[in-house]
């Protein structure tokens, strides 16, 4: 039995649905967890239209708490998306801290000021250079991430391909990458395998199984995640996803509790 470790709630603004019913869909996809992770809140304003305000920040513990309870054979985990914003790290880093999450995903979703991943961006990814700035300094920020931060699952691994922007050195991405992967490797991190790429023009999972081979030879464990922000969407290819992990060599994914992870069998 899977676990779906990627999903939102309305808090975000840009999901919908009752948590409720998220559950609902855990429970008749047959998953044996579901975690709930929305973007985490900042308190001086950073991307507040994709997020919870800070003021929303105990509804959302509430609303988590309150989804545990129900007595769900689905084991309802807590976790939270926690973005890289270089220089506003410490604003947030006590809240993640003592927040007694199962788990923290960490994504890089700016590069500068630049939302590479918002389809209201397209224009700019059409400027000369972009694509190739957008990667090259991508790579550079999840490292930078890793080094000064803590957390457990590296989100949507190659976000920036999403509407099919791809490297255009490509090894020399996959040099960064597996940098990026030998230190995760060493904190024992999980890389996910996110599902939400396969509903967006690329039409792939992230990461690619290039990356996800790079991943297994660093040592890195899987978790699955649909990204889900609407209910039908809870554990959406989820077949796929095991499909894509065994050929990288993967038998096996990362459950959390209390950010401690043991493994489960895919099949
Ligand atoms: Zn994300
Ligand atoms: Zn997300």
């Amino acid at each position: 039995m899977l676990a779906d470790y990627h999903t939102h709630t309305y808090l975000c603004k840009h999901a919908s649905g009752e948590p409720e019913e998220y559950l609902r869909q855990a429970e008749r996809a047959g998953l044996a967890e579901i975690g709930v992770s929305d973007h985490c809140p900042w308190p001086d304003g950073y991307d507040t239209e994709c997020r919870m305000a800070v003021e929303e920040y105990g509804l959302y513990r509430d609303i988590t708490a309150k989804l545990q309870s129900l007595g769900s054979k689905v084991k309802v985990r807590i976790g939270l998306e926690v973005d890289w914003v270089p220089g506003q790290m410490e604003i947030v880093r006590e809240k993640v801290e003592s927040g007694n999450f199962d788990y923290i995903i960490g994504s890089v979703h700016y590069v500068d000021d630049f939302p590479f991943d918002n389809p209201a961006m397209l224009e700019e990814w059409a400027k000369p250079g972009k694509q190739e700035w957008v990667w090259a300094n991508y790579a550079s920020l999840l490292t930078e991430y890793i080094m000064n931060f803590d957390f457990e699952i590296i989100g949507h691994m190659d976000l920036p391909k999403k509407f099919g922007h791809f490297p255009c050195e490509m090894k020399k991405f996959m040099e960064k990458a597996d940098y990026a992967f030998e230190l995760a490797g060493a904190k024992n991190m999980s890389i996910e395998l996110n599902t939400s790429g396969l509903r967006k023009p690329v039409k792939e999972i992230y990461p690619s199984l290039e990356i996800l081979k790079l991943a297994k030879f660093r040592g890195l464990t899987i978790t699955l995640g649909s990204d889900a922000h609407h209910p039908s969407e809870v554990a959406a290819n989820f077949k796929d996803a095991v499909e894509l992990a065994t050929l990288a060599g993967y038998k096996e994914f990362a459950l959390y509790s209390a950010r401690e992870a043991s493994l489960a069998s895919l099949f």
